[in-house]
């Protein structure tokens, strides 16, 4: 039912010292640098697909409907319970064994091991609703954050490095160099006890419901719903999410407090997962399970560096950027600090391109290199171990940063500069108060928010004035 995959070598380290970790011993995906639809770990998804159409063969009894929604809630709980709070979020401790018992049940649910899964998902937290993200409706839309990231391998490769507390346990490496073979077991089980009917409608239908199930937290859960708190993504609450999926409705929690055992946060939030796991701890079974703060819970605590970042974004986002104004011309010509400023930012950018020009063994580069793009050259050049370039080189890259450094120092000035002008267009910090309320509600940290939007706000109008020809003209 799995592809086989031999394992690679695994790379041996100096004596005495573990080897380093190869994920390709695991994963068994090799490199995938291209965007296949279809590759290996994508078959046995649609091979269970396929496998329900043999219920339409062997017709539907009410014994093996029964075990298909039996089968649908168990392995949901062990989805919810085990592969998401504990193995994703260590939202609570358990014995080895029962860990173990956990990550094999999970594992019958073929939606891979236990370890691509759990480190899939920490990238989603990292880069919730970002381009980066695994599964973003908001970058992909439905179907891709549905079903679709699945076929892409750059996609749903998992980064092994940041699961090392699962890697550690070899019997975790077992399952996750056999991820089907859990599965296999109950399919035979299944077979053995209702014969084909059980197998078709018992197995793979409830397989294939259980798939979209979980895939819709990832798809719905970012989409429809209500957002109680800001948390700089696209997740939501929804009870009948939250029904389907045991608990796991209430990702507006989830996303807001990643670490809790239980994801309904008020008491009507219905969270099946929980309540087990809750009467488990009872009978030893599991432990210190992680409560939310109660600040967070009642949408009081200051809001985390990126979140804040993000929300600044989005209303400064939402708001027209300022314009270069006859005042702001007027007030520029009139102010020699302003084109003193200006004037040493493109120098240095003109005295950091000729460098560069110079490193890279060209008469010239073709475009002065933004900001952004020094800092990316410089980290290019640090990078290459060229022989050639690496005599000398390191002293140009030195000169580079410190040119770097004076323009953007230059920049941070003027940021500053131009915020104190009385300008028409640029929102008040009283105005953006006000529309960070509106738009965020009872959200925390609305000052703060409102602070950095304006600040925002005059760094794209100074990144506007510098890049203006006619302006340019003041210091030419
Ligand atoms: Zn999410
Ligand atoms: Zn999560």
């Amino acid at each position: 039912m799995h592809p086989s995959h031999a394992a690679p070598n695994r790379p041996k380290g100096p004596k005495g010292t573990p080897a380093p970790f190869d994920h390709r011993y695991l994963s068994g995906d090799g490199d995938h640098d291209h965007d296949d639809v279809v590759y290996p770990a994508t078959i046995p998804f649609l091979l269970v697909h396929l496998a329900a159409f043999g219920a339409i063969w062997t017709g539907v009894t009410l014994q093996a409907v029964a075990v298909g929604v039996a089968l649908y809630f168990i392995r949901m709980w062990a989805i919810t319970a085990g592969y998401h709070r504990y193995f994703s979020h260590r939202s609570y401790k358990t014995s080895r064994v029962f860990q173990f018992l956990l990550a094999f049940l999970g594992q019958t649910s073929a939606q891979r091991g236990v370890i691509w899964w759990a480190a899939v998902h920490r990238h989603h937290h990292r880069h919730s609703d970002t381009p980066e993200d695994v599964h973003s409706a908001l970058h992909g839309g439905f179907w891709h954050s549905h079903v679709g990231w699945i076929f892409k391998p750059k996609r749903s490769r998992a980064d092994y490095e940041s699961v090392p507390d699962l890697t550690r346990y070899p019997e975790l490496r077992f399952l996750e160099r056999h991820p089907y073979f859990p599965a296999f077991l109950l399919a035979i089980g299944v077979y053995l006890w209702l014969g084909w009917v059980g197998l078709f409608v018992g197995f793979f239908c409830s397989t294939v419901v259980l798939y979209h199930g979980t895939f819709a937290i990832n798809s719905l859960a970012h989409m429809t719903g209500n957002q109680r708190y800001l948390t700089g993504d696209q997740s939501r609450n929804s009870l009948f999410l939250a029904l389907i999926t045991l608990g796991e409705g209430w990702h507006n929690n989830h996303h807001a407090y990643q670490s809790s055992t239980r994801q309904g946060f008020r008491w009507w939030e219905i969270d099946i997962t929980y309540y087990v796991l809750w009467a488990m701890s009872k009978v030893g079974l599991v432990w210190d399970l992680r409560e939310p703060p109660p600040e967070l819970v009642a949408g009081k605590q200051r809001l985390g560096r990126k979140v804040l970042e993000k929300a600044a974004q989005d209303l400064a986002d939402s708001l027209p950027s300022p314009g270069i104004t006859p005042g702001l011309r007027e007030a520029w010509i009139l102010t020699p600090t302003f084109v003193e400023l200006a004037s040493d930012f493109h120098g240095a950018r003109v005295e950091a391109r000729e460098q560069l020009a110079e490193i890279l063994s060209v008469r010239t580069l073709p475009d002065l290199p933004s900001i952004d793009q020094l800092r990316q050259t410089i980290d290019e050049l640090r990078h290459r171990a060229d022989e050639r370039l690496r005599q000398g080189a390191d002293e140009i890259v030195q000169r580079v940063d410190v040119l770097r450094r004076r323009a953007e120092h230059a920049r941070a000035l003027l940021v500053e500069r131009v915020g104190e002008l009385q300008l028409p267009d640029l929102p008040s910090l009283e105005d953006l108060k006000a529309q960070a309320a509106a738009r965020f509600r009872t959200a925390p940290s609305l000052d703060e928010i409102a602070e950095r939007a304006r600040e925002l706000l005059i760094e794209r109008l100074v990144a506007r004035i510098l890049d203006d020809p006619e302006m340019a003209g003041a210091w030419a």
